[in-house]
């Protein structure tokens, strides 16, 4: 089966109703044995090292031939990634683009969807039944975010994995599926309730860190986005409302109405270096009263001592 990488979240269902096999290529970066070297990789191939370390890994990743064509998400994602994909295509590698409109445009977006149905070869019915099919598997995901706030029953660690991988369901839903674990027993939860907001974190130990120090994540902003946490039964309605690839403010409202119903008393905004996300840091302050504080990583390694001090000394403060 063709394999198509994609460079973050996109209407999945239309890869899969091709017959194709979607691979995430953020997921396939960071979760390979040696992220480190994918970037160095990139920097030898020529890379700026102020170029973000996802979209070095990324462009890696496409290079040692893990997928046929990459979707490449030129508006609502990535500032870099028009120039990294060039440099891809440059080499051969076939390009899809795709486009979030700026402004929520429904009819542009639909026209995405039905160029990227058309350069796929398939059909809008094709792409309904498979949300029908992922929908089943995204609401076992929303329950086990459900259950990470209300019966600490999955770990910070599992609540992130699980639904960052809603992407693309590891390209095997199926599987995917039977890998959801059960609720552990409920425990009663003493543990600090801390949001993480931002883009996935490329540190490698971050959410077991965070619940050494007896608090735990109970809300992860973008991840929760990719599990596309609201009923529709209309894909361009879904796409309409994952608020990810649009203005900031339609996250916030997000992120406030998520920070009340879990009882959130501190967010953790990641941010990483050289992503022009991190201009979006001084809106997020002053629209969420709530502590913040903002973190920066930029290689996928653990965390370094100075970002664990500060973690550590905001919990304290918390409690
Ligand atoms: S972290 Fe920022 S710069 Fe890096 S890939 Fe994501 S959106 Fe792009």
């Amino acid at each position: 089966m063709r394999r198509i990488g994609i460079t973050t979240t996109i209407p999945v269902e239309v890869v899969y109703a091709a017959g194709c096999v979607p691979v995430d290529l953020n997921n396939a970066f960071i979760n390979s044995d040696d992220p480190a070297a994918l970037v160095a990789q990139a920097e030898l191939d020529g890379y700026p090292r102020t170029a973000c370390g996802w979209i070095k890994g990324i462009y890696s990743v496409v290079k040692s031939s893990i997928c046929d064509a990459v979707i490449a998400v030129v508006e609502g994602d990535c500032s870099q990634t028009q120039a990294m994909v060039e440099t891809l295509e440059a080499t051969g590698v076939e390009i899809i683009p795709f486009a979030f409109p700026y402004g929520r445009d429904r009819d542009l977006l639909r026209l995405q969807i039905d160029k990227l149905i058309a350069r796929l070869g398939t059909t809008w019915d094709a792409a309904f039944e498979w949300k029908h099919q992922l929908d089943r598997i995204r609401r076992k995901v929303w329950m086990l975010d459900e259950l990470t706030w209300t019966q600490n029953a999955f770990s910070s660690f599992e609540n992130h994995y699980y639904q960052v991988s809603c992407s693309d369901f590891n390209g095997d839903p199926a599987a995917f599926e039977a890998s959801i674990p059960s609720p552990k027993p409920t425990t009663s939860d003493l543990r600090l309730r801390l949001g993480y907001i931002g883009v996935p974190p490329i540190f490698t130990d971050f959410y077991q860190y965070v619940e050494t120090l007896g608090a735990k994540i109970v809300f992860n902003e973008v991840q929760r986005q990719f599990t596309m946490p609201f009923e529709t039964n209309d894909l361009v309605e879904q796409y309409l409302l994952y608020t990810y690839p649009y203005d900031i403010f339609g996250r916030i409202e997000d992120i406030k109405r998520e920070v009340r119903r879990r009882s959130i008393v501190g967010l953790i905004h990641y941010t990483q270096s050289f992503c022009f996300r991190q201009i979006q840091d001084l809106i997020i302050r002053r629209h969420i009263d709530l502590p913040i504080l903002t973190i920066e990583g930029e290689a996928p390694t653990k965390l370094d001592a100075r970002t664990r001090v500060r973690i550590e000394s905001f919990v304290e403060m918390l409690r």
